[in-house]
């Protein structure tokens, strides 16, 4: 596959159920990939970009410079000062996080994801019911909380669709218009459940 071919595939899940054509992002996940793969494959095509290690993300930052990034990994106290310059943190999982974005990068913070437990042991995410909490934590700091972001389980549609589906509840419950949803096994479900960014990596790549 190929960016052109997702977005061929991005562009027919929209029509197919009547939401207008760009109306989902694609975030090109590019964690793995050398900075010569990404700059051959994806940069042409001007898409945002996303990592989910502090690490590769610094060193992909200055292979390749200029870009939109986004970070959907696990946040941690050490590595998240090092994430101040990207666009948007799509993995905010606690209070803790927000109170250290809002003191040290207050009003020039990241966008922010809130990200949802999808009842999986084994992933991360803020439970559901801390998601109201969580939102007006981040109201009270100013901070610019856009939306919500999960990670179906793997390997499982009908699942993934309940999941997509009620974090798309989630969101509107809580006035959050922002829905990180979608990636390669899954994406064309998550358009149809109202995702409004899809992150694919291997699909890409491939
Ligand atoms: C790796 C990753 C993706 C992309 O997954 P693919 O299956 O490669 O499309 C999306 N979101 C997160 C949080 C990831 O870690």
């Amino acid at each position: 596959m190929s960016v052109p071919a997702v977005l061929a595939e991005l562009r027919a899940a929209e029509s197919s159920c009547g939401r207008p054509a760009g109306s989902v992002r694609l975030l090109a996940v590019t964690k793995g990939r050398s900075a010569e793969q990404v700059r051959e494959r994806v940069l042409p095509y001007r898409l945002p970009l996303g990592e989910n290690r502090s690490r590769e993300l610094e060193e992909k930052q200055a292979a390749l410079p200029g870009q939109e990034w986004h970070f959907l990994g696990t946040l941690q106290r050490s590595s998240l000062r090092h994430l101040l310059g990207v666009t948007m943190i799509h993995s905010v999982t606690s209070a803790g996080q927000l109170e250290f974005l809002a003191r040290r990068a207050g009003e020039s913070s990241p966008q922010l994801l809130l990200q949802v437990h999808n009842g999986e042991p084994q992933k991360q995410g803020a439970d559901p019911d801390q998601l109201p909490a969580l939102a007006r934590l981040a109201a009270q700091l100013q901070l610019p909380l856009q939306g919500l972001m999960v990670m179906a389980p793997a390997g499982d549609l009908a699942a993934a669709r309940r999941v997509f589906a009620r974090t798309r509840q989630q969101a509107l419950d809580l006035g959050l218009g922002v829905l990180s949803m979608g990636m390669s096994d899954d994406f064309v479900v998550a358009v149809e459940e109202g995702s409004t960014l899809v992150r694919i990596g291997r699909r890409l790549f491939e």
